[in-house]
């Protein structure tokens, strides 16, 4: 497929915003496309370039890409960002000025679907002190073989941000329609694979393919994820149900074949390196080859640490030895996916359980089934004194549904009054904080896109304020006066007093007394607050 079809594809995705209508052209699409083109166009399609289980990166920034278009445009890095801030998008920015350069100069070679993937995989790869200059060659050879229609989209792909509103329920529903196959085998096989572009190949093989999927080991699935509930409304739902405690720590997925071991975040990057006294522990725990999911702690004299040392640990690139003197990390495991060989989502949590109690000598996490109210609150009021979140409670018949946020995981806290929202701005701030990032607006999720819903100015001290600088100067899409747009992908934890109706953003909400409480950059921007939890937060307080 010629790049430029896949752009004209995207153009008349843009101007739709019915989702059948999505799902019909996408579908129309995919039977024609070869087997190396099909996972290609499917993560281009959602604005992805890698499986998601992947930890390649491609690692450009507006900042670099805005140098390579200068380049090719012939124009300076100052007069790309001011095409930027009128047009606010940098995909269309691109286009005009690659529209005002078409008219001077020849293409030398037509771009096709799999030499631009191949390019930026190519990008990805790059390492080392002369990276940058590698991968700048790369955008400018890019950006000038690209017409300007190939370049606005060419430009979204390479922020990961495609903005025609593809989301993965839409591209499930199209391989299913494309390939005549059963959408809950579609949306299974995901689960297990974590790539809907190798779904997509295995759809087209047939639904037998689908149907005999097995995870992978080094290939991360992604975590089952909890609402939030009560133990009464629990047990009145489910009769008995599996309790844990709900550690304050970071969550890990640990795979493991002879003596190859990986450890995963939650956003599934590999932190194997980082976490050393995990992995040991785990390794001389059993002896099977294995993935299981658990909670990484922070232990000091019997008791959790504050989740400021997790993250600390989970963050650390260099002294690490030093560090794990320092604050000392346990594996709490709590669930087995896939046991030499064998794909075990599909089967009881019951059933889970006591296969990992007879794989996995020690640091299974202890667990109470109970249908007595009494019982799973005294389990409640054991977990607070320890110093844990609260509890988990869990269906004993569910299956294990890699990112899913359902009703088999309840977790039970103490009610507190905190939002994790995506940081998609900020203004300048003033007198010795000019140089720096003042306040921020924060978003939250609404079912394809990110909704504003409040700024927040306070709760920092200037450290942090540095550190959030030097994550986020490279990230800054656009500029009008002093404020600032930014590349999705923060999280900030941030604590409120009300929510409150508000006209000013466009959520329909704002926040009364916002204050900043951490970086949450063990959380993705799929993973924050969405709208309807706002409105139910909303609901509930007015009563
Ligand atoms: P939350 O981050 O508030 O949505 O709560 C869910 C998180 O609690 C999970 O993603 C885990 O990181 C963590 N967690 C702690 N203990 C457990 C447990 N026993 N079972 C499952 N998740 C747990």
């Amino acid at each position: 497929m010629n790049f430029l079809d896949f752009a004209r594809i995207c153009e008349q995705l843009e101007g739709k915003s019915g989702r059948l209508e999505m799902i019909g052209i996408i579908s129309r699409v995919l039977p024609d496309l070869a087997d190396d083109e099909l996972p290609v166009f499917v993560r281009f399609v959602m604005g992805r370039i890698f499986p998601d289980w992947s930890p390649e990166k491609l690692g450009i920034g507006p900042s670099l890409l805005y140098e390579g278009v200068a380049y090719v445009a012939g124009k300076r890095k100052d007069d790309v960002v001011s095409v930027v801030n009128r047009t606010g998008d940098v995909g269309k920015a691109v286009e005009e000025l690659l529209a005002a350069k078409e008219q001077t100069s020849f293409f030398s070679e037509e771009l096709n679907l799999l030499d631009v993937w191949r390019e930026l995989s190519a990008i990805a790869g790059t390492s080392g002190n002369k990276s940058q200059k590698e991968k700048l060659r790369i955008v400018r050879k890019l950006f000038s073989n690209a017409r300007p229609l190939e370049g606005r989209y060419l430009a979204r792909i390479m922020l990961e941000d495609l903005r025609i509103g593809v989301g993965e329920g839409n591209v499930r529903e199209a391989v299913a329609r494309a390939f005549s196959v059963d959408s809950r085998l579609v949306e299974h096989a995901f689960q297990a694979l974590n790539d809907l572009g190798q779904v997509a190949l295995l759809a087209k093989a047939g639904e037998q393919h689908l149907r005999d999927v097995n995870i992978q080991l080094f290939h991360p699935v992604r975590m089952m994820l909890a609402q939030q509930g009560t133990i009464e409304g629990a047990i009145a739902d489910n009769g008995a149900v599996a309790a844990e405690f709900k550690y304050d720590g970071s969550r890990f997925q640990f795979h493991r074949k002879g003596k190859v071991f990986r450890l995963y975040s939650r956003k599934l990057e590999d932190i194997t390196e980082a976490l050393p006294d995990i992995t040991e522990l785990l390794i001389n725990a059993t002896d099977h080859d294995l993935i299981i999911d658990g909670e990484a702690v922070a232990m000091k004299d019997g008791r959790p640490m504050p989740f400021q040392s997790v993250l600390r640990r989970f963050r650390r690139k260099y002294g690490i030895d030093t560090l794990r003197e320092e604050i000392r990390m346990v594996p709490n495991v709590f669930d087995l996916l896939y046991l030499d060989g064998e794909t075990l989502i599909d089967r009881s949590l019951s059933d889970r359980r006591a296969k990992l109690e007879e794989v996995m000598k020690d640091r299974v996490a202890p667990q109470v089934v109970s249908d007595d109210p009494s019982v799973i609150n005294r389990m409640y009021q054991d977990a607070l004194l320890a110093g844990h979140e609260g509890i988990m409670l869990k269906v004993p018949g569910s299956h294990y549904t890699p990112g899913v946020r359902g009703k088999n995981w309840i977790k039970v806290k103490p009610e507190v009054d905190t939002l994790d929202l995506a940081v998609i701005g900020a203004d300048w701030g003033e007198g010795k904080r000019a140089h720096l990032f003042g306040s921020f607006l924060l978003a939250c999720q609404d079912n394809e896109g990110l909704v504003p819903l409040s700024k927040v100015a306070t709760g920092f001290s200037d450290e942090q304020l540095q550190e959030i600088y030097a994550l986020q100067k490279d990230k800054v899409i656009s500029q009008e006066g002093k404020e600032v747009r930014f590349e999705p992908g923060m999280v900030f934890e941030v604590g409120y007093s009300e929510i409150q109706v508000s006209p000013n953003y466009e959520s329909g909400f704002a926040l009364r007394f916002p204050r900043f409480i951490r970086i949450r950059d063990d959380k993705s921007v799929d993973e924050i607050e969405t709208l309807d939890g706002i409105r139910d937060r909303y609901t509930r307080q007015s009563k």
